[in-house]
């Protein structure tokens, strides 16, 4: 039988995933390619390190030439993360004419552009499926079973460190960070969540989303982003009484004036399918003109997932590379991509929670209410919690349909009153299922 020989950069959680699925899938994975993979080498920093029982000792390296200077390797799949070294290494892997795999969303993010470039000169392929919500296979949906649809708008639960916090916030009443907590007791969240809950992780997909759906390469860094930081136990328990659960969502959406896209937490309604989605399991809902709204569900992270995503992507670059040895030119990543700059949401309309922290005093209620309508917000409900004169409480307020920049600036005012006692907190309330 055939045999396709890769190295891996990298042999932690996804690394061993990765192993342990060739080894254990084996028999599948050869009746389906009609040939077998083999991991040649496997580079990591230490190799007394502990890891997967499935990782062989015997071929670890810490000698990156021993997987990039073999030209027995024809595949090399990048599991290091971060962007230095693993960009230099992807690079010179491509230069060699080696077929590319990674799982490295900020890599992609941030360097798409030069390594598809680079793939395409050298006459190979690149895949990184597991880079976006770890197994579900949303990049092919994406590429593939819609190659035919026009993408309209994508909207995405694709980080499942904000959804597990969230959703213990909404079901145990837990503040934040006891919430955080939990959730980096249970090895959901990083020592460092900061990527996790600022919301750059889920830019980082969200570019890579945009990149496949619209043909467009869009900074991370230029997308709006708002992190679940802000998020309080309150909310969660006022977003419940309105009918709503906060969940952090990544959007890329086609307008004529080019993509809108953002990633923040918004109330969604309860019947909303995106509502339903629990713990750490990520789910991407497309909406796209001839198919209609499609969803795809599953979990986002872990050895098993995102190792099963990364050999499927050997797969299918195994059936290139024998199409190629039979004379046939392997597939274009992207035919055409142009950079594209999301557009300002400043006049784009949508209806809001508003939490205003105040000092209970005559008129309080009124002046917020006036200083709304001055600024063109319309409010759809108003409700105050009871307190003495002096006592602070909260007033929460849900708009009408109004441009951002409105709200944006009724709540500056707003946060600039004497009785106002902190910044208050405002949240995107989504349409109902499929509305805006
Ligand atoms: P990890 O457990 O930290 O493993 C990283 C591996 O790379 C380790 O084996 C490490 O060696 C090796 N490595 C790192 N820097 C190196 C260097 N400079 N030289 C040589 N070896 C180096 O990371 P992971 O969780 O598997 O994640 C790998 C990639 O998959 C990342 O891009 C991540 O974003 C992506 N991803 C992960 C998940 C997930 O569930 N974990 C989901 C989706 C995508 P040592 O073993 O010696 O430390």
């Amino acid at each position: 039988m055939r045999e396709v020989v890769i190295g891996l950069l990298g042999a932690g959680n996804v690394g061993g995933g990765v192993v342990r699925i060739l080894q254990e899938n084996q028999a599948d994975i050869e009746r389906r390619l009609g040939a077998s993979v083999r991991v040649k080498k496997l580079l990591v920093r230490s190799v007394d390190g502990d890891r997967d029982d499935s990782v062989p000792r015997h071929l670890l390296t810490t000698d990156p030439r021993e997987i990039l200077e073999d030209p027995e390797i024809r595949i090399v799949v990048e599991l290091m993360g971060g962007i230095e070294p693993a960009l230099t290494m992807v690079l010179d892997a491509l230069g060699r004419s080696k077929h590319v795999v990674t799982a490295n969303k900020a890599l992609m993010a941030t360097h798409g552009e030069q390594l598809f470039s680079e793939a395409q000169r050298r006459g190979v392929s690149i895949n990184f499926e597991a880079a976006v919500a770890g197994g579900i296979p949303i990049l092919r949906a994406l590429r593939e079973g819609l190659a035919s649809d026009r993408i309209e708008r994508i909207t995405g639960i694709v980080n499942g460190t904000c959804n597990y916090i969230l959703d213990a916030m909404s079901r145990t009443g837990a503040a934040y960070e006891d919430a955080l907590k939990a959730a980096q007791d249970a090895g959901f969240a990083e020592a460092d969540p900061a990527l996790d809950v600022g919301g750059g992780d889920a830019a980082q997909k969200l570019s890579l989303l945009a990149l496949l759906s619209f043909g467009q390469r869009v900074d991370p860094e230029a997308i709006p982003t708002e992190g679940i930081t802000r998020v309080r136990a309150f909310d969660i328990a006022a977003a419940d009484g309105l009918g709503y659960v906060i969940k952090s969502l990544a959007e890329a959406r086609q307008t004529p004036e080019g993509p809108a896209l953002r990633v923040h937490p918004v109330l969604v309604p309860k019947e909303h399918i995106l509502a339903t989605v629990r713990g750490s399991y990520n789910a991407v809902l497309v909406e796209s003109r001839a198919m209609g709204r499609s969803l795809y569900h599953g979990r986002g992270a872990g050895p098993m997932p995102t190792g099963m995503a990364v050999v499927s992507d050997i797969i299918e670059l195994c059936r290139h590379m024998f199409a190629f040895d039979a004379g046939r030119p392997p597939p274009e990543a992207f035919a055409t991509v142009e950079t594209a700059t999301p557009i300002s949401l400043d006049e784009v309309a949508h209806e809001n929670y508003l939490c205003v922290h105040v000092t209970n005093v005559p008129g309080i209620l009124g002046r917020v209410a006036s200083c709304l309508g001055r600024h063109g917000v319309s409010v759809k409900r108003l409700e105050q919690e009871l307190g003495g004169v002096g006592d602070p409480v909260d007033m929460v307020v849900v708009t009408e349909r109004v441009p951002e920049s409105n709200v944006r600036s009724a709540v500056a005012e707003i946060d600039g009153f004497d009785e106002v006692l902190a910044p208050s907190h405002r949240f995107r309330i989504q349409g109902p299922d499929g509305a805006e």
